[in-house]
């Protein structure tokens, strides 16, 4: 087996210790332990699985951080996820609630249909592009233009204006273009909030696919890792880190800025609520930004209740849970900061969503786990 450290370092007893038992941590810690390196997980909740965690509540997978549905659109990634779970087919096709009005999401000839009226693609085609050639926007130059260079001054108003100051907590015109090109925008009758070839939900839940990736390794739970640092860093040669990397560092070069979710969620006495996975508030003025309906992500079975979660974004602060990186142009050239910094312990990589202050996929999330490891061992 080939070894990372000196013959002559002091013996440790872990080839590496990893830190978040999240997507990335469970990933790497499979593919280091399979190759035989000596691992260990260190995880702060007393759960795996991280923000895809799942808990069985009335016979129903309940997405606890929220809704997560896995695509991609590569082979290898899909063939590699489903070594350790089994996915379903189900498809994304989030409701978009508006003003007492429901339209299709995301962006396709169903919305055009339900906003203007029509019902052929060029008519539609002729209706946005009227709004988009009005607007007179060169280069946008942020999320606002961006969205109005794609879909109109209509449907911007309608579906995106609202979930999004309320997502992010700041006025579109703030924030960066990238974030709204993850919705598709389709001229054809296509209710599929993805463009990846493959899709689904591990049937069984979330945890029960992280727990098969972490099968025969050593997970230690309700362990801060940044409490017990230098113990935990005497353990092991090589660190894989997955939380914060402003945390990591203390915030000594400030803090990165998060949002924060709070969920409601609760049982109702009825066999379904709104009928659908995910349905989204696009006005302001309602407080959450959407509602989850577990049972639908695990479609075809029968259940006497359902719960549902109402998700509600919110400013990080400290000892908050980080969800989302806001990705601006001030928190990018912090991040970079950070990540020079990271560079001078060479010993310690940085991985996740959190570690490397990134809005990723679980499909990339998984990517860049292999890739790691793949790194390390070259
Ligand atoms: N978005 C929107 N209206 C919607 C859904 C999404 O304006 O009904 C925008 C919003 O800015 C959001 C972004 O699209 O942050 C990305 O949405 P996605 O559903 O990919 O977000 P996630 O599921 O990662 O929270």
């Amino acid at each position: 087996m080939q070894k990372l450290y000196n013959i002559g370092a002091m013996k440790k007893n872990y080839d590496y210790l990893i830190v978040g038992a999240g997507l990335f941590g469970a990933v790497a810690a499979h593919e280091l332990n399979k190759r035989g390196y000596k691992v260990l997980v260190v995880e702060k909740r007393n759960n795996i699985a991280g923000n895809i965690y799942t808990e069985e509540i009335e016979g129903i997978q309940v997405h606890k951080y929220g809704p997560h549905i896995f695509h991609t659109s590569k082979k290898e990634i899909w063939d590699y996820v489903n070594q350790f779970a089994k996915f379903n087919d189900f498809i994304n096709m989030p409701l978009a609630y508006y003003k007492g009005k429901y339209y299709n999401m995301p962006f396709n000839m169903n919305t055009f249909h339900q906003i203007f009226g029509v019902d052929k693609p060029e008519e539609a085609k002729a209706c946005i592009e009227k709004e988009i050639k009005a607007a007179n926007i060169k280069e946008p130059k942020n999320l606002e233009e961006k969205a109005i260079s794609m879909v109109g001054t209509t449907i911007y108003e309608m579906l995106i204006k609202g979930y999004t100051q309320k997502q992010w907590g700041r006025p579109c015109n703030e924030l960066p273009p990238f974030i709204i090109t993850r919705l598709p925008v389709r001229y054809e009758y296509n209710n599929n909030y993805f463009n990846d070839i493959y899709q689904g939900v591990p049937i069984g839940g979330y945890t029960k696919w992280i727990a098969n990736m972490l099968k025969g390794i050593e997970v230690r739970l309700g362990i801060d890792y940044l409490e017990h640092k230098d113990e935990l860093n005497a353990l092991a040669d090589e660190i894989i880190y997955t939380g914060e990397i402003d945390k990591f560092f203390d915030y000594k070069l400030g803090a990165l800025e998060w949002r924060s979710l709070r969920f409601e969620e609760e049982i109702i006495d009825k066999p379904d609520y709104q009928g659908n996975a995910v349905v989204n508030y696009t006005e302001y003025e309602v407080p959450y930004t959407r509602i989850a309906e577990h049972q639908y992500f695990e479609p075809g079975q029968k259940h006497h209740k359902t719960v549902i979660t109402k998700e509600y974004s919110k400013t990080w602060t400290l000892g908050d849970e980080a969800y989302y990186p806001l990705n601006n142009e001030k928190n990018s050239v912090l991040y970079l900061k950070y990540q020079e910094l990271a560079k001078q312990n060479p010993h310690i990589h940085f991985g996740g969503r959190l570690g490397t202050y990134s809005y990723y996929n679980m499909d990339v999330v998984v990517e860049k786990a292999l890739q790691l490891v793949e790194s390390l061992l070259n």
